[in-house]
C-alpha cells in the first residue's frame, strides 16, 4: 500500500477521507503515491492564511523576511538528496532535477539577496520620487507599496514540482503574503515532500505556507478582494479560472502563465561553419530534450532562413541522434520519460496534428523505447510546409520542434508573431543590425528575448532558463502574466497607493524624512550620534565658505581637471550657460563635505556613495556656499553592528539658491 499524500491545512497535516487516485512512476508505471483532497476544508485554509499567516509575515520587515528565505534556502540545500531521489520518479534525469530543485533553491537565494539590497528594512516600499503638488511645498505626493491583507493561491503545472512552487513562494513571502500551494497532481509527491521539509524546519511563520494535495475544489470560491491566484498550466484551465465569478466580479487578481509556442530565430548572416550556427543547433536540441521538452519555455518553432533550412535540419537531426533516451537513473541517459502515459498520448496527438502540414525529419512518435510501462518518446523534429498554420497553434508539450523558413527579416518577425504571444524568444546572430531588427520586431510578442552569439555564449544561461532577476511571463497566448523579475515580482503582489499630504505627515507615515518637513536640532553634531541615537529629521546647517579663484585653480591643478569653464576666462565667458569661470561641481561637493563633516573618530564608519547628485546653479568666484544636512532615512542591518544612514544634502549660495542637491550614504555604528 503506497502513501496517500496529505495536505497541510490550518496548521495540521490533513489526510483525505478516501483512498485517492494513484500517481504512477513515469518510467516504471509503479504506483508512487495516491492523491486526494476529499474532505479538505478550503474555507478554513483561507481563514488560517488571513488570520494567522498574513499577520505573522506582515509583522516582519522586508529584510527579516529575506533572512528567513535565505535560511530556508540553506535548509533545503542540505536536504537535496532526498528530493533528487524522489524526482527521478517523475521521469527526470539528474540534469532535469538540477533545473527543478537547484533552480528553485537558487531562486530563494536570489530573492533573499534582492530583498536586503533593494528593499528597505521596513514594511513599506517607495515607488518613484516625491511629487510637489503645491506652490509653497506644503502639499506633496508620494507613491508607496504596502502589503495586502490577503492570501495568494499558487496553482502550478506538473512539470516543475519544486521550482514552480519556490519561484512563486519567494516573491509572495517577501511581499508579506501567505501562500496556499496547489501543485499539479501528477508530480505532487515531490512538492509534498518539499513542503514537509519547509514545515518541519519551522523557519517560516505558521500559516505562511499551506498545501493542497489534490483538487483545488472550492478554493477559489473562498477568495475575495486582496487575494490573488498565480496559475501556471494549460490555456484550457486558465480559461476556466478566468471565468470564475470571484475573478470576474469579486476582485480576485489572476496571473496566468499558459501555453507558449516559443521560437528561436537564426539570423540571415549565419552560415554553416559559423560559431552561431552551432550555438543555434545546440540551443534547439537542449530545449527539445531537457525535461523531455516539458518546459513552458522550450523552443517549439525553429525559424531559419530558407537558404540554410536543409543544413539546419540535417545538423539538428545529427545532434538529436546522439541523445540517449531511457531510464533517468542511468547516468548515460540524456533524456528521461514524459511525466505520464497520458501526457505522452497528448504529445502524440499534437504531433499528428502537426504532421498534417509538416514532414517528420527526425524520430518516430510510435516507436516504444525503454521500459514499455514508462512514458518514453523519442525527440521529434518536423519541417513545416509553406503556409503551415498548425505549428503556430498546437503546443506539443514534449520533445518536439518544427522548422519554419523565412526569406526576409520582416517575414521572420511575422512568423514569430503568429505564436500570438510567447514567454521567450531567442535570436542567434552576430550582426548588430539584424539583432536590432529582430529584437524590436519580436519584443511586443515576448516577455524575454535572448540574443545569442559567440561573445555571450560561454556565459549565456540559455534560451529556456527563467532567471529570478528577469521577468518570466509573456503577452497574449502566454497568459499575460508576469512573475520573477527581481523586486518587480515582489511589488507586483503589493498595493500601490498615492499618498497626498504635508511633508510632516508624509515623514510620519513613511518613516523617511520628506523635503519641507520639520527639522530637529540635535544638541551635538549628528556625526557624534550612534544609529540608536540618531533620529530622522536631525539636521545641521553649516557655516558659509567663500569660493575663490585660487580654490578653483588649485583644484584644477591638483586633480588635473583643466576643463576650460574652470580655467580659461575667455573661453568660459563665451559659454552660454556660465558666462565666466565657474567652480568644478566636484569642488563644490568636496567643499560641502569639508563644511558638514565632523572629523573626530566616532560612530560614522564610512561614506559609501551619493545618490541623485544634481548641480543646479553655477558657483562663481566670490560666491559663498553652505550646506544643510538632514537625516533622511535610517536602515539598521539585521546581521551587522552598523546600519545605513541616508542624509539629505542641500548646498545653497549666498542668495539661498540651491547649488547642488544629493543624498549622502553612510554606514553608522549601532551603538
Ligand atoms: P493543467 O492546466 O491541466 O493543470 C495545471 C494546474 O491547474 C494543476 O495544478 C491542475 O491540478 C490545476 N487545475 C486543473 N483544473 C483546475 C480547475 N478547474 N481549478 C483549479 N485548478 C485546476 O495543466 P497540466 O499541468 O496538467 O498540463 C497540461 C498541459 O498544459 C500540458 O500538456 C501543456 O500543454 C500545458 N502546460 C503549459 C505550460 C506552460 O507554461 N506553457 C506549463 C505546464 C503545462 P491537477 O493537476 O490536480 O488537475
Amino acid at each position: 500500500m503506497t502513501t496517500l499524500l496529505e495536505s497541510y491545512a490550518a496548521g495540521h497535516w490533513f489526510r483525505a477521507s478516501d483512498e485517492g487516485e494513484p500517481l504512477l512512476d513515469a518510467t516504471t508505471g509503479e504506483e508512487v503515491a495516491r492523491i486526494s483532497a476529499r474532505g479538505l476544508d478550503y474555507a478554513a485554509m483561507v481563514n488560517h492564511a488571513r488570520s494567522v499567516g498574513g499577520p505573522a509575515v506582515r509583522a516582519l520587515t522586508f529584510h527579516q523576511r529575506a533572512k528567513l528565505i535565505k535560511t530556508l534556502a540553506q535548509y533545503l540545500n542540505e536536504h537535496k538528496p532526498e528530493l533528487y531521489d524522489l524526482s527521478v520518479r517523475t521521469g527526470a534525469t539528474t540534469r532535469d532535477t538540477a533545473v527543478d530543485v537547484d533552480g528553485g533553491i537558487g531562486t530563494l537565494f536570489s530573492f533573499a539577496s534582492k530583498g536586503v539590497r533593494e528593499l528597505p528594512n521596513d514594511t513599506i516600499a517607495f515607488d518613484g520620487n516625491l511629487e510637489t503638488l503645491g506652490k509653497h511645498g506644503t502639499f506633496v505626493g508620494q507613491h508607496v507599496y504596502t502589503s495586502r491583507p490577503g492570501v495568494t493561491v499558487q496553482i502550478n503545472a506538473f512539470n516543475f514540482p519544486v521550482w514552480g512552487m519556490l519561484e512563486k513562494l519567494a516573491p509572495a513571502f517577501l511581499a508579506g503574503l501567505p501562500s496556499i500551494v496547489k501543485p499539479g497532481s501528477q508530480t505532487a509527491y515531490l512538492t509534498e515532500r518539499t513542503v514537509r521539509l519547509i514545515i518541519a524546519s519551522g523557519i517560516l511563520p505558521e500559516g505562511a505556507v499551506q498545501l493542497v494535495s489534490g483538487s483545488a475544489g472550492s478554493l477559489l470560491d473562498e477568495l475575495g478582494v486582496h487575494d490573488s491566484v498565480a496559475f501556471t498550466g494549460s490555456a484550457h484551465t486558465a480559461g476556466i479560472l478566468r471565468r470564475h465569478p470571484n475573478v470576474l466580479d469579486g476582485g480576485v487578481h489572476l496571473g496566468v502563465e499558459a501555453d507558449s509556442l516559443n521560437c528561436s530565430v537564426l539570423g540571415p548572416d549565419v552560415q554553416s561553419g559559423d560559431p552561431e550556427f552551432d550555438l543555434f543547433v545546440k540551443g534547439v536540441v537542449t530545449e527539445m530534450t531537457v525535461k523531455a521538452g516539458q518546459k513552458c519555455t522550450a523552443i517549439r518553432r525553429v525559424i531559419v532562413p530558407a537558404a540554410v533550412a536543409s543544413s539546419v535540419s540535417d545538423a539538428l537531426a545529427a545532434r538529436l541522434a546522439t541523445i540517449t533516451v531511457g531510464d533517468p537513473r542511468d547516468p548515460d541517459v540524456r533524456m528521461g520519460a514524459l511525466a505520464s502515459l497520458g501526457q505522452r498520448d497528448e504529445v502524440r496527438k499534437a504531433v499528428e496534428a502537426l504532421r498534417s502540414e509538416a514532414e517528420l525529419v527526425f524520430g518516430d512518435p510510435s516507436r516504444s523505447m525503454g521500459d514499455a510501462r514508462g512514458a518514453f518518446l523519442s525527440p521529434l523534429l518536423l519541417r513545416a510546409r509553406p503556409g503551415a498554420v498548425q505549428p503556430h497553434d498546437v503546443e506539443p508539450f514534449g520533445p518536439v520542434s518544427t522548422v519554419l523558413t523565412y526569406d526576409t527579416l520582416d517575414e521572420a518577425v511575422t512568423l514569430a508573431a503568429r505564436g500570438k504571444g510567447s514567454l521567450v524568444g531567442s535570436v542567434v546572430t552576430h550582426d548588430g543590425a539584424v539583432a536590432r531588427h529582430l529584437v524590436l520586431g519580436l519584443a511586443p510578442w515576448h516577455g524575454r528575448i535572448l540574443v545569442l552569439d559567440r561573445d555571450d555564449a560561454k556565459e549565456s544561461t540559455g534560451h529556456g532558463s527563467p532567471l529570478p532577476m528577469l521577468v518570466h511571463g509573456g503577452p497574449g497566448r502566454a497568459g499575460g502574466g508576469e512573475e520573477l523579475g527581481g523586486v518587480r515580482g515582489v511589488l507586483g503582489h503589493m498595493q500601490r497607493t498615492a499618498i497626498q499630504a504635508s511633508p510632516d505627515q508624509l515623514t510620519a507615515i513613511t518613516g523617511r524624512w520628506t523635503p519641507g518637513a520639520r527639522r530637529l536640532a540635535p544638541s551635538e553634531h549628528p556625526f557624534r550620534y550612534s544609529l540608536a541615537q540618531l533620529q530622522v529629521g536631525h539636521s545641521i546647517t553649516t557655516e558659509g565658505r567663500t569660493v575663490t579663484l585660487d580654490d578653483i585653480e588649485h583644484f584644477a591643478e591638483f586633480t588635473g581637471d583643466h576643463f576650460y569653464a574652470h580655467t580659461d576666462a575667455e573661453a568660459a565667458a563665451r559659454n552660454p550657460l556660465f558666462g565666466g569661470i565657474v567652480a568644478h561641481g566636484y569642488l563644490v561637493v568636496s567643499l560641502a563635505a569639508g563644511l558638514f563633516v565632523d572629523p573626530a573618530p566616532g560612530p560614522v564608519l564610512a561614506n559609501f556613495g551619493v545618490d541623485g547628485l544634481r548641480f543646479l546653479t553655477p558657483v562663481k568666484v566670490g560666491d559663498t556656499i553652505s550646506v544643510q544636512l538632514t537625516v533622511k532615512q535610517i536602515t539598521p542591518r539585521n546581521s551587522a553592528d552598523y546600519g545605513e544612514v541616508r542624509w539629505d544634502a542641500v548646498v545653497t549660495n549666498q542668495d539661498g539658491s540651491p547649488v547642488a542637491t544629493y543624498d549622502v550614504l553612510t554606514l553608522v555604528a549601532k551603538s
